[in-house]
Parts: C-alpha cells; structure tokens; sequence
C-alpha cells in the first residue's frame, strides 16, 4: 500500500510566523499529520540578493517563482539591511501548536542561509557549531532533542555525515533520491523527497505532475514548504491533498515511512551530487 509523507520545511521568520500557521490549519481542515523541519537561529535570506549577482541560475529561479512576491519584500533584506531575526526561536507558541497538534517536529537548520550558500568554504569546526546551537535551541523549545535531520537546500559533504553519525539520528532526509537508502559512512536511514516541489514545477500543472508520480504506486516525500504551500500556492496544495485522499493513499510524518520500511532491504550507498531540473544548485540524491 502507497504512502505520501510530507516533509514540511521551514526555512524563513516569514515562512514560520505565517506560512505554518496557515499549514497547521491546512492539515486540520484535512485531520492530517506532517513532519516539520525548523529553521531555529538567524534569518539571513536577505544574502541571497547577494546572490543574484553571481548566479545567473538562481536569477531565472527568483524570476519565475516571483521570490519577493513569496518571501515578502522585508525578508529579502534580512540579515543586509536588516538584522538578520531569529526563525523557531522568535515563535515559541508556534512550536507549541505543531506540538499540540501531533505533528512530528524536527531540526533542519541553525542558519539556513548560510549552509545554502556556504557550506563548501566553512570549516568542519564551523558545521559542528551550527549543529551544537541549532540543537541546543530545538531542544529549548521543545524539551527533547529531535531524532531526524533534514538538510537545507539537500546539501551534504562528506564532513556533515560524519557530524551526523555523532548525533545518532533515527534517520535523516538530506537528499532528492529516487528511494529510501542507508548513508554509506554515517550508517543512517536516508528518507528522501522524490517528488518535485511545486515552485520547481510551472505553475499550473504542479497538481497533476505530483498526483501522477504519487498514483504510480510506492512510498513517496513530498517537499513542502511554509513559505510556499502556507503563501501563494496553498489551494494547490489543498488541491493535491484531496486528489490523493481520493485516490485511497494515506498521507502521514516521516517516522511513519520509517517505521514501515524494512530495513534489511534497502541498499546501503554514497549519495551523489546531481543539479535536478528547476533549482539553481546541486541537490544530494
Ligand atoms: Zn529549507
């Protein structure tokens, strides 16, 4: 029997303030549970406009998505113009109502911006700090330390696998695999998005694409985002949300997945690093 996970990644102060509000009562409306991915320290989005200059790719991105029609123009001066504000940390009620609600709650960044743009030129004393203070203020919301990582923008090294094997998670979702597989060196389960996001997809056919993919049969990840299916395109994720109610197939949280995958069958190997069509940078599959 098939299964949709959604995998719900907060990435922003906008997207947390008002993007999960907007989901939790999404969800409800649909008596559904989901996992939330935190972004818990600095907002610093407004460094991707330093972005623009270099990448002609995450131009056309900006562009086709209208990023300051999704972000609101105050987010893409966070952390330039602005001081860069605190995501999970400035919204403890919020944390509380994902909580309450019974969704699965877990850690996806300390600073999302800058693992996004600068990952590969940091440290390894650096990764291990952003660890150490993104779990330190999960765990001051929510009085547990999380049990799954999710990487910003599915960008891992070498170095962050080694970092996650000291942190023992139940498993992680780092990458844009086509299927479930176990991490080569830091011996943990990889639950990969397989599906596209809706903003990499044009506009108006993002609904039927993924209900199609869903329909195919297996387990799948969807990768939501607050600021995106709790902003502009909310009645489209309503919208698949439905289709695939109708079509029979349960949607649930990641430790679901988890819990139904037969460990002993699933291959264990070294992610690679592969550009997917519609983003602007290399994704772990
Ligand atoms: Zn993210």
């Amino acid at each position: 029997m098939g299964m949709l996970g959604l995998k719900i990644d907060v990435d922003t102060y906008w997207g947390m303030k008002e993007g999960v509000p907007r989901l939790l009562q999404t969800l409800k409306e649909f008596n559904l549970k989901g996992t939330f991915f935190l972004s818990i320290g600095p907002d610093n989005s407004g460094r991707a406009v330093l972005q623009l200059i270099k990448n002609p790719l995450f131009l056309k991105k900006m562009m086709r998505t209208n990023a300051v029609g999704l972000y609101g123009i105050r987010t893409a001066l966070y952390g330039t113009l602005l001081p860069a504000p605190m995501i999970a940390l400035s919204f403890p009620d919020i944390v509380e109502n994902i909580i309450t609600a019974g969704h699965e709650i877990q850690f996806h960044a300390w600073d999302h911006r800058r693992w996004q743009d600068e990952l590969p030129e940091k440290p390894e004393s650096w990764i291990r700090q952003w660890f150490s203070d993104g779990i330190a203020g999960f765990e001051k919301l929510t009085g547990k330390k999380p049990t799954a990582f999710g990487a910003p923008s599915w960008r891992i090294d070498d170095r962050v696998l080694a970092v996650i094997r000291d942190y023992k998670f139940a498993y992680v979702s780092c990458t844009r695999a086509k299927a479930p597989f176990i991490h080569e060196t830091a011996s943990v389960l990889e639950i990969p998005s397989d599906l596209p996001c809706f903003e990499e997809l044009a506009a108006g056919n993002g609904v039927t694409v993924i209900t199609d993919r869903i329909k195919a049969s297996g387990i799948h990840v969807l990768p939501v985002h607050a600021e995106v299916e709790g902003g502009i395109f909310n009645d489209m994720f309503k919208n698949l949300l439905q289709n695939v109610l109708d079509l029979g197939i349960a949607i649930g949280p990641l430790m679901e997945i988890k819990n139904k995958l037969m460990l002993k069958d699933i291959a264990v190997r070294k992610y690679k690093m592969e550009l997917l069509s519609g983003r602007h940078s290399e994704c772990a599959v």
